[in-house]
């Protein structure tokens, strides 16, 4: 067991089960599948066939019984709301053994709540992903439990790299990150909505606006990642003095934008843009 743990070329090997079935459960699966996991080696369960059907379209085992994930897994997802983690730890914890490793993506769920929920010195993660992990493109912070060792979280590395960006770090970082990255999602979007619906006031068709919009978030997004340079560098790299993007980036400042305040950030863009 402990050689296909430490060993990323056994990955392929491992069972893998979700508890749940929902956007972060299938999120996380398609981007493990992206890897050398085979969907043979997944399972997931929940109580209703509701979202069992996208699944089995990636050839996934589908369940309504926890236990039947947890007894076929060495790594096992809790992708719950966060109010069910008690009961379905409860349902579960006497299955629980020390090949598993337990992995919460629940959010506001401690390490200290999940070992007091199981048995004694079980292998628990504490995960905070995001749904562009749908996509390859996620931002994933883990911390480890207290009987979780350095190669379980590099196994968990390896597991989830075909998800994206994958960090460990202390417990206090993954609330940070679930307002950074996993809501900093839809603050983008609530900006990129903004942005698009500026160019259908202006005359564009909408869809046009909105694949334009989304470009360009990606394109910022990966220009911001490939080069590493502070966003305020790149802002200014893009400002011709006297041009219309620093015109512009002073009326969102004024709008309360740099507060980082989305709301006023698209009310900023809405408004006071359009009065030129
Ligand atoms: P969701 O779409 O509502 O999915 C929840 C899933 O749990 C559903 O498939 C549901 O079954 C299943 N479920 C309910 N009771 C169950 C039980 N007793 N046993 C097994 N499965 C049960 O929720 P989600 O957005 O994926 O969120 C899941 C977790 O991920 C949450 O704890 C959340 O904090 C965390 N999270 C979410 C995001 C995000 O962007 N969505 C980001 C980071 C973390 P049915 O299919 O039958 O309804």
């Amino acid at each position: 067991d402990l050689i296909i743990k430490m060993d990323p070329e056994m990955d392929s090997q491992l069972k893998i089960g979700f508890i749940g079935a929902g956007n972060m459960a299938y999120g996380i699966a398609k981007g493990i599948l992206s890897g050398n996991i085979l969907a043979e080696n997944i399972q997931v369960s929940a109580p209703s066939v509701r979202n069992l059907g996208r699944f089995q379209e990636l050839g996934v085992a589908v369940t309504h019984s926890n236990i039947e994930v947890v007894c076929g897994s060495d790594v096992v997802f809790l992708a719950v709301k966060p109010h069910l983690i008690p009961p379905v730890l409860n349902e579960i914890a006497q299955h629980i053994t020390d090949r598993h490793i337990v992995v919460s993506v629940a959010a506001g769920i401690t390490l200290a709540t999940l070992e007091e929920l199981l048995p004694e010195n079980t292998v628990t993660v504490r995960l905070m992903p995001n749904l562009p992990c749908m996509v390859q493109e996620g931002a994933l912070v883990f911390a480890r439990g207290s009987h979780a060792k350095e190669e379980d979280g590099a196994l968990l590395r390896s597991l989830l790299h075909h998800c994206g960006l994958v960090e460990e770090g202390p417990e206090a970082w993954i609330d940070i990150h679930t307002g950074l990255s996993g809501s900093g999602v839809a603050f983008v979007y609530l900006f990129a909505e903004a942005l698009a619906e500026g160019a259908v006031k202006m005359g564009m068709p909408s869809s046009l606006a909105h694949s334009i919009a989304s470009q360009t978030v990606l394109g910022a997004g990966r220009l911001m990642r490939d080069t590493g340079k502070h966003p305020a560098q790149l802002r200014s790299e893009v400002c011709t003095p006297g041009g219309t993007t620093i015109y512009g980036l002073h009326m969102l400042e004024q709008g309360g934008e740099h507060a980082s305040c989305p709301s006023a950030w698209s009310h900023s863009f809405k408004t006071k843009k359009t009065h030129h």
